[in-house]
């Protein structure tokens, strides 16, 4: 029996052999690891890094993310304006995804109307796989090993992911391990104690808090390093990216389903891109400020019903911080609400997906216990017990 060591299981829970349920195992040994963390190795602070190695990176970090004028448009800001940043401004992602979304939103009134249904359909088709590669593969896969998946859903994985546009998949799992390792404080990427619009997207549009750029550099990446599936998408990342983000997706619908060039383009490459990005984005922002924490009631994060259906199961917050190694990301697997689980459970029904990771009903039910906020399905119903006394007498 071991203690679990991280902040990804609850403090004060001992996790034992018996309190894991490994599906789809084909080796009998296969839940050694349970214990330690979700991807395996101890991801905590066993690095030293010294003040000149984080000097160095902040040097070079501002010599490619900022620019003399960004800086002076900056000051100006503040100076005119009397708007105030606790960082510096990356005023290239401002102008890309404030670009984007403005675009969008004027381009939809305008044309999207006018597509065909299919190219509705393939855009759903589309933002479904894309969002399939972030959950299943960036998030339960790749950052948590929350189930082990072979070449060919690997690879399945990775181009879906590419679909999605977001940052590279080495990035990706590196800022949501500290995510989890260090929630909302200075070192979460987008700590949600900075308000809804920081954590949703304003984490990507200033420079990182200092403390998360260090504690970056002490997050274990040795086993995403070590797939060839991560080597390859990190070798060819923009290649991939405008491939899979808006190519493909803008150029099947012109090419085999009749549709103008233009308004596949509008679809696909704008609308379709921006609401995957937000329905990824409301995960760190939403699921971490609105809901019911029926789990751990210490915790920010929170069960969210609606950010689990646009983000294909990954709402059920308060349970995914409990417990991250579990591959549901969800206490129940209802597939309503949880796309994802159903494909992982299709995968692992043909044996590309195995060793599919969650906790006992008993762990979980000691755990809500403990700590819950009283509010879980199984709760009894709390009202009854306050009915007055006196009223209950009064009534016979
Ligand atoms: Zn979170
Ligand atoms: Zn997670």
């Amino acid at each position: 029996m071991t203690v679990a060591t991280t902040t990804e299981t609850v403090p004060g829970t001992v996790l034992a052999a018996q309190d894991v349920n490994v599906t789809n195992a084909p080796k009998p040994d296969a839940g050694n690891d349970l214990n330690n963390n979700s991807h395996g190795k101890d991801m905590g602070d066993s690095k030293e890094l010294t003040s000149k190695d984080l000097d160095d990176y902040l040097h070079h970090y501002n010599k490619w993310q900022q620019s003399r004028f960004g800086r002076a448009l900056q000051q100006w800001i503040a100076d005119h304006l009397g708007l105030k940043f606790d960082a510096e401004i990356k005023w290239k992602n401002v102008l890309m995804i404030g670009g984007l979304h403005l675009t969008t939103v004027i381009m939809f009134f305008k044309y999207v109307w006018y597509s065909t249904l299919t190219t509705w359909l393939w855009g759903f088709f589309v933002g479904g796989c894309a969002g399939f590669g972030v959950t299943a593969g960036a998030h339960r896969l790749w950052t948590h090993r929350a189930y082990k998946a072979k070449l060919p859903l690997r690879i399945i994985l990775m181009c879906c992911y590419c679909l999605s546009g977001q940052n590279s998949l080495f990035d990706w799992v590196r800022d949501h391990r500290i995510h989890h390792k260090y929630s909302e404080t200075d070192a979460d990427p987008h700590n949600s104690n900075r308000g809804f619009f920081y954590a949703h997207v304003g984490w990507l549009l200033i420079r990182k808090h200092p403390e998360c750029i260090k504690k970056g550099r002490l997050i274990d990446m040795s086993d995403v390093l070590a797939d060839p599936v991560i080597q390859f998408h990190q070798r060819y990342f923009m290649a991939l990216k405008i491939l899979f983000t808006f190519l493909v997706p803008s150029m099947v619908p012109w090419l085999f389903l009749g549709e103008p060039l233009y308004l596949s383009f509008l679809a696909n490459c704008l609308l379709r891109y921006v609401l995957t990005l937000n329905f990824t984005w409301l995960v760190n922002s939403a699921a971490h400020i609105y809901g019911n924490k029926p789990y751990d009631s210490r915790i920010r994060p929170a069960e969210n019903r609606a950010v689990s259906i646009v983000s294909m199961g990954e709402g059920w917050h308060n349970y995914h911080h409990v417990f991250p190694w579990d591959y549901k990301a969800a206490e129940m697997g209802h597939y309503s609400v949880n796309v994802t689980t159903f494909w992982l459970d299709v995968f692992a029904k043909i044996g590309w997906a195995y060793d599919l990771k969650e906790p006992s009903k008993e762990l979980v039910r000691r755990t809500l216990e403990k700590y819950g906020d009283g509010t879980h399905i199984t709760a009894p119903i709390g009202h009854l017990k306050e009915v007055p006394e006196q009223e209950t007498t009064k009534s016979r």
